[in-house]
């Protein structure tokens, strides 16, 4: 058969002068192993493009930080953690571990329960500045609040994060885990095995270290709920290990939350989607961070309050039929789950 490949272009690809569509481009792809490729390329921008919704634009001011865990006191605007709606003590009573609480989405977690009633433990790594923050917000609404510095991919760390809970305030409802780092590396070859592991034993073992130690205190009503992401669901090619670690994050709580359901305690995730963090400005360059979430639907990144409700609701009585599942605050990216 003659193939027309040469002299024709399909789907905007230029060969020739020439443009065709329909059947011309048809008898193309089927006979072009290159032109099936290409058109397959091109369906996928496509359907990114129309997932994704919007184009690049700038947003936010470009800045980095040098460091992870990023600060968010350094930040420039603020992250918006506060959020409108009153209280109505739907917590009240619950006292709840939120690793990471001290900045970004924990922080605004932590106040979210607290605004609910619960008494919150605040894990984090030496952000102590962002932490005390957050604990004085808790106690002005008028809830106990801990703060625990130190490194909770180490097992005994996350073993003493529990235990002083219970020393402290005698009960456990709420595990939230919630912190993470990120080092984006465009190419595998650059992924080192230490980054491997460290991104592992902090985003993920820590998960499971603490479900471990929490377990024999929760009771029937309690929630554990993990920080996934939307990278979980699309992949990312300039974070693949730290997508992998959301994606066994998901497929841990759904195994978790089956293991549990017989004791009555509910386990589920949340996978936020480009939400301005001290983690986005700690990770990425300049130009990233400025233009940071505008490709979404809604066209902007996601403010830390606009996550928490998630948080709030898994954890309530609220919730009690919700086990095993994912909440998507993300901006109106579509994903399957
Ligand atoms: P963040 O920097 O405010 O929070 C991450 C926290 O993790 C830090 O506060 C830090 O104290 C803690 N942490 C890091 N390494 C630690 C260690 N070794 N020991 C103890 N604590 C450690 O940023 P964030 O964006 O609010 O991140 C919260 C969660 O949200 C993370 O799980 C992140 O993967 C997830 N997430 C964020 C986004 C986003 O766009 N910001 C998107 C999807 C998912
Ligand atoms: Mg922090």
């Amino acid at each position: 058969m003659h193939c027309p490949c040469k002299l024709i272009t399909y789907e905007g690809f230029l060969f020739g002068k020439m443009r065709v569509s329909g059947k011309a481009a048809l008898a193309a792809k089927k006979c072009s192993p290159v032109l099936r490729g290409i058109g397959f390329l091109e369906d996928n921008k496509k359907l990114r493009r129309m997932q994704k919704g919007k184009k690049e634009k700038p947003i936010n001011p470009a800045q980095s930080q040098s460091r992870q865990p990023g600060m968010e006191y350094k930040m420039n605007p603020l992250p918006e953690f506060m959020g409108q709606a009153a209280g109505s003590g739907r917590l009240k009573g619950k006292v709840a571990i939120v690793t990471g609480g001290d900045s970004g989405i924990g922080r605004a977690v932590t106040v979210a329960f607290a605004k609910e009633g619960a008494d919150v433990v605040i894990s984090y790594l030496d952000e102590t500045k962002d932490a005390e923050k957050t604990r004085q917000i808790v106690v002005e609404m008028g809830q106990k609040c801990l703060i625990i510095p130190g490194d909770i991919s180490i097992e005994e760390h996350c073993r003493q994060i529990v235990a002083t809970t219970i020393d402290n305030f005698g009960r456990l409802d709420i595990l939230v885990n919630n912190a993470a780092i990120q080092y984006p590396q465009e190419n595998i070859e650059d992924i080192s095995a230490d980054q491997l592991q460290r991104t592992f034993a902090t985003n993920f073992f820590s998960q499971v270290y603490l479900s471990r130690f929490a377990s024999p205190h929760l009771k029937k009503g309690s929630s554990i709920i993990n920080t996934s992401s939307v990278t979980a669901y699309r992949g990312s090619a300039g974070l693949m290990d730290y997508a992998a670690t959301k994606g066994a994050i998901v497929s841990f709580t759904r195994s978790l939350s089956a293991s549990l359901a017989k004791r009555g305690i509910r386990v589920n995730a949340v996978a936020p989607g480009p939400i301005w963090t001290p983690l986005i400005v700690a990770s990425f360059e300049p130009e990233k961070v400025e233009k940071f979430g505008s490709d979404t639907p809604l066209g902007r990144p996601g403010q830390p309050n606009e996550v928490a409700p998630c948080y709030v609701f898994l954890a309530s009585d609220e919730a009690s039929y919700i086990t095993g599942q994912v909440l998507h605050p993300n901006g109106g990216e579509i994903v399957n789950s």
